[in-house]
Formats: C-alpha cells, sequence, structure tokens
C-alpha cells in the first residue's frame, strides 16, 4: 500500500525521537539520504531496539515508503554494531537502496549533527538544517508510525531506573505518569522522574504530568542519587552562575570532550564559564558560536571534573547567541582527535552511577486502560491544534480531537472511547467510558 504526505498529516505523525517535528512537513524535502536515527545513546532506554526487533518488516515498509515519498536515493541505518541480531535480521529484510552503517557505542552517537557525519562523512554547518547537506533524519519509531498508517494516539516507552521490572510499553497518549506507574513495583520510597533520559531529559515531579507523542522514556530515580542531586542543584541558572564565578580552574575539559566542538563547531562550554566569571552584570561577554549546543548535557554530566555546570551555562549563551546575528564563520572541519574523544556509553553509566540498574527494557505487552486521558493540543514543533470537540461530546479512540492550524502545525486525536469533559485551548480531557 502506498502511503501519501496527506496521509501523514492526516495521521498526526510527529517526531517520535523527542523533538515532534510535524513529519509531513519534514517530508516535502527533498533529500539524497535518509538517515535513520537507530543510534539510541541515552543510557537505560530501549524502546527503539525493542520496536526494531518486533517490528521489523512495519519499519522496513515505512523506509521505503519514505524513500519513495521524498525520491530519496538511498537510506542509511546507524545503529550500533554491538546489535548484532537486531543488525543481522535487518539485513535479511533491507532493499537495495538500504544501508546499515554499525556504529561505535558511545553518546551521543544519536545527535543529529553527530550522526550525519558519522554515517556519511559530511558536516552539517553550524546553523544549517541536515537538508544542506542532502539528508533529513528520522526516527525509528516515526518510521513505524508511518508504516502502521493510523492516527497516533499511543506512545511507546521505557520505565527503567529504581523500578523492579523495567520494561517497555504502549501507553495511551494523555495517561498520567501516576496511571502508567501504577504498573510498576518502585523500589524506592522518595524519587523523582526523569522524563526523556538521563542525559537530555527533564526532571519530572509532577505525576499529574502526562505521557506525549515525544515521551520516550521514564527513569526513576531516588531524590538523593548523585545525579538527582545535580539535575536539582543545576535547575536553577543562579546556582550555575554563582557556582562558575568561584569555581572554574578552566581546565578545558568540558570543550575538549564537547561532540560539537569535535565536529569543527564553534561551541566553547569553557568560554561560557570564562565569560560568566569576568563579566559584570552591565558588560556581558558572549561567546556567539555557543548558539549550536546541542545541549547534550556530555560536559556537566561526565566531563567537568569539578562538577560544575558549563552546560547550563552554556545554555545561557545560548539564549541570548541565538537572538543575534547568524553565525558567519568558516566552513567547519573536525578535530583530529574525535575520533579518540568519543565517551563510551558504558563509561558514561559508570560516571552517571546507572550501572546497578537493570539495563534491559523488554517490549512488554501491557494493556493501560487510564480512567481519564489529558491530551495536549501542543506535542509538536509548531502551533498549536485546535480543539474541535465540546465538553460532554462522546468520541471514539483515533476521532479527531485537534484540528492542525496551517504552516507547521499536527493533528491530535482521541487515544480512548470516551466523554469530553473539558475543552479549551490547551488540551481535552477525556473521561473513559464504562
Ligand atoms: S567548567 Fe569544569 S571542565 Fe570546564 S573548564 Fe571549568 S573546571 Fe574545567
Ligand atoms: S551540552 Fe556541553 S558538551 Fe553538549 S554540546 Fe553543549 S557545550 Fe557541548
Amino acid at each position: 500500500m502506498s502511503i501519501t504526505l496527506k496521509d501523514i498529516q492526516n495521521n498526526g505523525v510527529v517526531g517520535a525521537g523527542g523533538a515532534g517535528f510535524p513529519t509531513h512537513v519534514k517530508l516535502q524535502a527533498e533529500p539524497e539520504y535518509i538517515i535513520v536515527n537507530a543510534a539510541e545513546c541515552e543510557p537505560l532506554l530501549h524502546k527503539d531496539m525493542q520496536l526494531l526487533e518486533f517490528y521489523g518488516d512495519a519499519f522496513i515498509d515505512g523506509l521505503n515508503q519514505v524513500i519513495k515519498i521524498t525520491n530519496a536515493t538511498s537510506a542509511i541505518i546507524g545503529i550500533k554494531s554491538k546489535h548484532e541480531s537486531i543488525i543481522a535480521n535487518l539485513q535479511k529484510k533491507i532493499t537495495a537502496n538500504i544501508k546499515i552503517c554499525p556504529m561505535d557505542d558511545f553518546y551521543p552517537a544519536g545527535d543529529e549533527i553527530t550522526l550525519i557525519h558519522q554515517t556519511t562523512g559530511r558536516i552539517v554547518e553550524p546553523g544549517q538544517l541536515p537538508i544542506s547537506q542532502g539528508c533529513i533524519v528520522q526516527n525509528v519509531e516515526t518510521i513505524i508510525n508511518i508504516a502502521l498508517n493510523k492516527p497516533i494516539v499511543e506512545k511507546f516507552l521505557t520505565i527503567a531506573g529504581e523500578v523492579k521490572n523495567p520494561m517497555t510499553v504502549k501507553v495511551p497518549v494523555g495517561t498520567t505518569f501516576a496511571q502508567v506507574l501504577e504498573y510498576f513495583e518502585i523500589t524506592t520510597k522518595n524519587y523523582i522522574i526523569r522524563e526523556g533520559g538521563m542525559m537530555m531529559g527533564t526532571v519530572q515531579t509532577n505525576l499529574d504530568a502526562v505521557v506525549t507523542k515525544r515521551t520516550g522514556g521514564l527513569i526513576i530515580l531516588p531524590t538523593d542519587h548523585n545525579c538527582a542531586v545535580t539535575y536539582k542543584r543545576y535547575s536553577e541558572p543562579k546556582n550555575t552562575i554563582r557556582i562558575a564565578k568561584a569555581a572554574c580552574d578552566q581546565c578545558n575539559f568540558c570543550t575538549e570532550l564537547c561532540p560539537r566542538y569535535l565536529l569543527g563547531y564553534p561551541v566553547r562550554p569553557e568560554l561560557a564559564m570564562r565569560n560568566i566569571m569576568f563579566s559584570s552584570d552591565d558588560d556581558q561577554r558572549i561567546n556567539i558560536g555557543n548558539a549550536f549546543c546541542c545541549e547534550c548535557n556530555l560536559c556537566t554530566l561526565f566531563s567537568c571534573p569539578e562538577g560544575l555546570d558549563p552546560a547550563g551555562a552554556t545554555f545561557i549563551e545560548k539564549r541570548v547567541a541565538q537572538e543575534q546575528e547568524k553565525w558567519q564563520g568558516l566552513p567547519v572541519k573536525a578535530h583530529p582527535m574525535m575520533p579518540y574523544r568519543k565517551v563510551p556509553t558504558k563509561k558514561l553509566m559508570q560516571r552517571l552511577d546507572v550501572l546497578k540498574y537493570q539495563d534491559k527494557g523488554p517490549l512488554q505487552s501491557i494493556q493501560f486502560n487510564p480512567v481519564f486521558v489529558r491530551i495536549p493540543l501542543l506535542q509538536h514543533i509548531g502551533a498549536t491544534a485546535k480543539a474541535v470537540v465540546v465538553v460532554g461530546q462522546h468520541v471514539k479512540k483515533y476521532d479527531l480531537i485537534g484540528e492542525a492550524k496551517t504552516g507547521i502545525s499536527a493533528n491530535i486525536h482521541a487515544s480512548i472511547n470516551g466523554t469530553v469533559t473539558v475543552a479549551n485551548e490547551k488540551e481535552i480531557v477525556i473521561e473513559r467510558r464504562l
């Protein structure tokens, strides 16, 4: 069956790897290569590998649909070579226009710019999009969603950390974290939830937060875990600034291991720290190149021997730099030491103190029956969808409840059968019909 851009648009498909960019917009480009992000580099998350193992046929079908829609020459699957059995299975299914690129096991292998460099040898210049190098990047789950050709009303995610049985599950969009975690035995009393990954995720203490089309995982950590303490300490920029002013010895490790710096980008976390140290309130120095930080957090959570927050300092500069004029530097070139400075995932996990957790997340078929779902009308990059249902209306799973606005936006659908109890410009609440 041929799937069209219109089908993808109608189904509300968005990037499931975390970015949430509407897929029908992305696929309007005419790339040379479709690069599949199967690098899955966030410690403890296993969703994409589980999907490749159990939905391999749908994945290859979806990938061929994407190649056809975009007229791409071929697709390259960037996947870590350690996943030998998954690669062997994919080898049996792929057609001549699809190649597999086995990668080392390092972080952040899944960063879009790093992935393109690893799979094609090309470097996307600072401030440019992947299409400037003839590439578009698609995540594994997004490709499977294209093949399944149904409205996106469920999300795969890994639950890991302080839980008895870590696993990957499929959850109706809009289910609260509290309702998800009812199915898990949490092995610590006081905990935080790291949503989306140890490195690039966010801390969520509110159990009323909901699963969206972008949620990739929930990691449960004790509140006194090293990382939980670090996340808390640096959740306030004032702490980042206060500690930077007092303690950075300018050893440069943060920059020397920065994946963007190693690709030749003008990202310099040590300069962000120095700027904080030597700027006064009315003389803020700024390194405009820090606009291209990918927010991988490696410098704070791995590289800095002093436990400082160069990532936070860089984010502060990034927000300001993005408002300033465009980067006009020379074409970039990878650092000659780059191949030697990939941070191995196991080493990273040791530093994060998560080796003690079961590093697995088998796909399990759990039937989640939330009594209600709270579905945000903005689960994507772009404009918020417009509610097209009213309070009291009965809806069925897959019904359209939020219509995409013109431009960059995405449709939203009901994830359960039920009655609408809230419908406003931000969200739709549906209570299950019993
Ligand atoms: S932030 Fe840390 S790693 Fe970076 S220069 Fe300062 S002390 Fe060194
Ligand atoms: S978070 Fe740190 S290591 Fe990562 S890209 Fe930004 S500056 Fe570089």
